[in-house]
């Protein structure tokens, strides 16, 4: 992937703003957002609390029964269009901001990110224009059918790592189905969340439709939206004991609640698939994105025919992947988001040299980069099936590689986890395909590919990895309220 231009030095990172009922407000604090990739301070970031979160939330909820209540759904679908149109306008800038961010390379940021960003509109825009409803007739005794109403104001709490595709992955389909929104982009990545709030007024979106309030987790804005009385829904992505956390705040006021959670991705490959694909691909799985994607494949099982081969290839090419700024072209690997995640994923590197691990590849910073979250993607084998490192997610450039002789067994391996969010099998044994594909335990699984997606398809994680399923038709369930209307013939 090679990217014309960069426009880098045309785009200033910005200070970042809450967005309540259509205009941009302060708070009384603010906090540094940090650049991952040089150390700098960027710029401001206004911290939003239990104040800001209750005017947006009123503003929401004033909207709900505006005339965002009165338009039909071929004007909403219209705005939902432009907004996709002014992301995609506004396509470089936003990449770069993303870039500037989380660490990640401007290539990845662009083609990834931002253009998926878009597209997440322009596909529930198409989406709610063409779906039906659900109907059964009952012999000739009764008609039944069901109508969709929106659920209400909907608090967004976001992560990290696919800061905007994430985001719009929730306030696509959340607008589509009418409803209003309370969003809270991660504390380390707010830029590409106040832009998209300009760009919603900018579209059309009536004033309180959509706000942001921008501030951290427990006892900040996170936690302020998952109390808040007046929100009656949350759909959050992170970490699995933050849902926990989640869970918790919002049973007093039984809000409704999507989960996307961590995984620990298996990524499974039999001797008889083709090595060249595997190597390439897998490759993406392991560290695209700083391997800070929650369904990157981090646990790598090879059968024994292929181990050898696969470790040289996949060694040499690891090594030769480009890391470091993510302004360069062909960077392949940038910094990873902060010094905390940082840290975190260096420990889990020294725990895997305490427990006996070996190093492949990686291990610590690349030599010539001074500032900056670099870690070079590491590859570890030689762990046993309880070490940490196999057990635990990483979220960073980090894989562990195990032997394995027979289908049961790593069937046993890699369901041999609390997570179950995504899985990945090479084989090219069309039977064996889909009964491996049957018995492992994971939401999301690919056959001799990873990260193809089609929105129509139900997206999250079974076991501690999620509850309920985003995309298509699973989206708007979850953002509408279900009545079903009984007439008797
Ligand atoms: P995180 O749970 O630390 O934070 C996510 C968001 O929750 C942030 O906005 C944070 O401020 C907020 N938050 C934290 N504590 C809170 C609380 N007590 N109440 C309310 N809000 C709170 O996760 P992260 O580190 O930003 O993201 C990485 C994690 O996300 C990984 O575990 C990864 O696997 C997961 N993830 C999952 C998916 C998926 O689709 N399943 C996608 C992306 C990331």
């Amino acid at each position: 992937m090679q990217v014309k231009e960069i426009p880098k030095n045309k785009v200033e990172a910005i200070n970042c703003f809450h967005f309540i009922d259509g205009e941009f407000v302060s708070s009384d604090t603010q906090f540094q957002n940090i650049n991952p990739a040089t150390e700098e301070v960027l710029g401001t970031v206004e911290e939003g609390g239990k104040k800001e979160v209750d005017r947006a939330v009123k503003a929401a909820r004033k909207a709900l029964n505006g005339e965002w209540k009165t338009i039909t759904n071929r004007e909403r679908s219209n705005i939902l269009r432009r907004i996709g149109d002014l992301i995609t306008e506004r396509q470089e800038e936003m990449a770069v901001l993303e870039a500037l961010d989380t660490g990640k390379p401007y290539e990845i940021a662009l083609e990834m990110d931002i253009k998926r960003a878009a597209y997440n509109f322009y596909f529930f825009a198409d989406y709610l224009t063409s779906m039906g409803t659900e109907a059964y007739q009952q012999d000739q005794q009764a008609l039944h059918y069901a109508i969709r109403r929106p659920v209400g104001v909907v608090g967004m709490i976001n992560p990290w790592n696919l800061p905007l595709l994430l985001l719009t992955w929730k306030l696509a389909p959340c607008l589509a189905a009418g409803n209003t929104a309370v969003m809270k982009p991660a504390e380390w990545t707010p830029m590409t969340a106040t832009v998209l709030a300009e760009i919603c007024k900018e579209a059309g979106v009536p004033d309180g439709v959509v706000n942001l309030v921008h501030g951290f987790g427990a006892n900040s804005a996170g936690a302020a939206i998952t109390e808040h009385p007046d929100v009656d829904a949350v759909t959050f992505t992170g970490e699995t004991k933050t849902g926990t956390a989640i869970m918790q705040a919002a049973a007093p006021t039984l809000k409704k609640l999507s989960f996307e959670l961590g995984g620990k991705n298996p990524n499974i490959i039999f001797d008889d698939s083709d090595i060249d694909e595997v190597i390439e691909t897998t490759l993406k799985s392991s560290f695209m994105n700083q391997g800070e994607v929650c369904l990157c494949g981090s646990r790598i099982y090879v059968q024994e025919g292929m181990y050898k081969e696969f470790l040289e290839k996949f060694t040499a090419a690891t090594k030769d992947l480009k890391v470091g700024d993510p302004f360069e072209s062909g960077t392949r690997v940038g910094a990873v988001v902060s010094k905390e995640h940082y840290e975190k994923v260096m420990s889990y590197i020294d725990i895997a040299k305490e427990e006996g691990g070996t190093l492949l590849s990686g291990g610590g910073r690349p030599a010539n980069m001074e500032k900056g979250y670099y870690i070079n993607p590491t590859i570890i084998t030689d762990l046993d099936r309880d070490s940490r490192c196999i057990r635990e997610e990483i979220f960073g450039p980090v894989v562990t590689v195990v032997p394995f002789q027979e289908e049961e067994e790593v069937i046993k391996q890699a369901n041999d986890t609390h997570y179950g969010l995504g899985a990945t099998i090479w084989t090219n044994d069309l039977r064996r395909a889909h009964r491996v594909a049957q018995q492992i335990e994971a939401g999301i699984i690919w056959v001799n590919t990873w990260y193809l997606r089609d929105l129509r398809t139900p997206f999250g994680g079974m076991k501690n990895s999620g509850i309920g399923r985003e995309g298509g038709a699973h989206s708007f369930d979850f953002y509408s309220e279900l009545s079903n209307v009984t007439i008797k013939m």
